[in-house]
């Protein structure tokens, strides 16, 4: 059996992708999710992969969630894809703290949560992945999303310093700043602006497939990438920003 991968998020858009190339990688997988069972249940016929649900904005949810899957896989989780995410988008005057909130929880919150359960585990196997899937608008901040900007660049800097903390103990802590994905989340953008103005912006004239973030996960995850740590590879279609 393959080194034990979780991937939260993992049975939609990006996620899905990345749990199917973990899979392919020879992973064993576990994928979770939040709430849409269609989704899961659909993605588990398709893949074989199991599916497990709780939100990762509660910390004792994703501690019986580990250990629950520990227990079904027979092993320890030795690499973790911090991917589940929200959008809850608002210009900053009409953002209610709601709003602020449940994205901070999610995807924040949920970052800390999700790796402070893995990670006294991997420091005593001497051995672990931890992967951040962060964004361009935590790298340089968007208009209506400064909840989701603040997360994601929070995400950034929990990565770096968790590199360095895990660093001695053979755990490797990376970050991915995806650009535009074509994802559900993507194509709800209204078609017009999407075709018009963020399409444009992207110097390869297109969005990047799930397929290839999922890429930069299995090779972060793999012992060829023993030395990289508190990176963040960034996959934008040359997007560039000061
Ligand atoms: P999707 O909306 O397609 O999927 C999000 C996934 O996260 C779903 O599986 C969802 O579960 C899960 N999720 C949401 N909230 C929670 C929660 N509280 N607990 C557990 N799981 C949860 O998103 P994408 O695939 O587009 O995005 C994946 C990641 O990549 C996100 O972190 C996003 O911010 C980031 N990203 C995406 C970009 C893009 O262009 N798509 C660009 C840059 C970054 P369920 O299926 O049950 O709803």
């Amino acid at each position: 059996m393959g080194r034990i991968a979780v991937v939260t998020g993992g049975s939609r858009g990006i996620g899905a992708a990345i749990s199917k190339a973990l899979m392919a990688e020879g992973y064993t997988v576990a994928a979770t999710y939040g709430g849409n069972e269609s989704a899961a249940s659909a993605f588990t016929e398709e893949t074989g992969i199991r599916t497990y649900k709780w939100s990762v904005a509660d910390y004792d949810a994703c501690k019986a969630g580990i250990a629950g899957i520990e227990a079904d896989l027979d092993g320890p989780v030795e690499v973790l894809v911090n991917n589940a995410g929200i959008t809850r988008d608002a210009m900053f005057h009409k953002m209610t703290p709601e709003q602020w909130r449940e994205v901070i929880d999610t995807n924040l919150t949920g970052v800390f949560n999700m790796t402070h359960v893995v990670w006294p585990g991997m420091r005593e196997r001497k051995f672990g992945r931890v992967v951040n899937i962060s964004s361009i608008n935590g790298q340089k901040g968007q208009a209506g999303q400064a909840n989701y900007s603040a997360a994601k660049a929070g995400d950034l800097g929990f990565t770096k310093s968790l590199a360095q903390e895990g660093a001695r103990a053979g755990i490797t802590v990376n970050a991915i700043c995806p650009g535009y994905i074509a994802t559900e989340m993507v194509k709800a953008i209204d078609e017009k602006v999407l075709n018009e103005r963020i399409i444009p912006q992207i110097p390869v004239g297109r969005l990047g497939e799930p397929e290839e973030i999922a890429r930069c996960v299995t090779f972060l995850a793999s012992d060829d990438a023993g030395f990289i740590t508190g990176s963040t590879i960034t996959a934008n279609g040359a997007q560039f920003f000061v």
